[in-house]
């Protein structure tokens, strides 16, 4: 098979930007919060790609509404003299069409605007969400998938294990602070998961993830590598598995989700 046609990126789509309103507020751990959109603007929303993402657009502190901008001719225009919302990147948890919601589910980790808003959120509150913008296709017939992420790429994680077929194999490696965060995952995969607690380290100071890679003897066969988390925890990753390794570059996306001690971390993704 065409090696490159087993992971392949859509897009870009045209930039569309929606005002959603909260629906629901859910508490799935200490630490992760659920929260479910909906809203007139959610009609022909799509999202395809387990690791898609979408750009929040938040309100000011003491504002009902984000700032949102018009997309034209011109691109994304914001409206003259008014301070550009602060923008954040999440996952597409779930979508449903038919009932109208989006779950997004956020990491409560302390200060910062995404977190802060999800520990705020309640029915009402409204929020901008462009995109996504692309989406990165990966076929089911990987031979194993490993995926491996701390709480920011759990979303996706969890995502791709529930939309993975039956009979799929997924090595699957969560880092969280400890059992309390732990989730279940509602999948027909044949799923060997493992939950690495920090036991009280920071996020993003351990090398949990790593060691539990290297500690792996890796199965037979094609594999997709997927990881995301911290990004310094991430370039290890990323470089055991394309360097040392040896992997397939085309069926390896490890990514940099935040940085710690960086305030609206961006480096490049899809
Ligand atoms: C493609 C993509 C998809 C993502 N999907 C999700 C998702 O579904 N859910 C999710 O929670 N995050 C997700 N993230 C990560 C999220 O965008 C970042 O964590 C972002 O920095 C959060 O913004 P903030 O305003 O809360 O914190 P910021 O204002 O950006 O940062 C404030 C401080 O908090 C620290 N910090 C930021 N994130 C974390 C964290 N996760 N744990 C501990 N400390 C942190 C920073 O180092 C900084 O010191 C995704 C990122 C990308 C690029």
């Amino acid at each position: 098979m065409n090696v490159a046609a087993r992971v392949f990126r859509r897009g870009p789509f045209p930039i569309k930007v929606r005002l959603l309103e909260v629906r629901r507020v859910s508490r799935l751990s200490p630490h992760m919060m659920r929260i479910t959109l909906g809203g007139e603007d959610l009609v022909g929303f799509q999202s395809e790609g387990a690791d898609d993402h979408v750009k929040l657009l938040f309100p000011a502190p003491g504002q009902l509404k984000p700032v949102l901008p018009t997309v034209g001719p011109q691109g994304v225009v914001f409206p003259e003299g008014v301070k550009k919302p602060a923008t954040r990147d999440y996952t597409p948890r779930r979508f449903d069409p038919v009932a109208g919601e989006l779950d997004l589910d956020f990491v409560l980790h302390g200060t910062g605007v995404g977190s802060s808003w999800a520990a705020n959120a309640k029915v009402g509150d409204f929020i901008g969400v462009a995109g996504p913008r692309g989406t990165f296709v990966v076929s089911n017939d990987f031979d194993w998938y490993l995926l491996a992420g701390d709480g920011s790429g759990l979303p996706a994680i969890g995502r791709r294990l529930e939309e993975l077929p039956e009979g799929a194999r997924a090595i699957v490696f969560i880092e969280v602070a400890d059992a309390s965060e732990e989730q279940r995952f509602d999948t027909r995969a044949n799923v060997e998961l493992t939950w690495l607690h920090r036991n009280g380290a920071e996020p993003g100071t351990t090398d949990l993830l790593e060691l539990a890679i290297r500690g792996l003897t890796f199965p037979p066969g094609d594999y997709f590598a997927w990881a995301a988390g911290e990004s310094t925890s991430m370039r290890r990753i990323r470089d055991y598995l394309l360097e040392e390794r040896q992997a397939n570059k085309n069926w390896v996306r490890v990514f940099g989700y935040w940085k710690r001690g960086a305030v609206d971390h961006e480096e490049p993704h899809d």
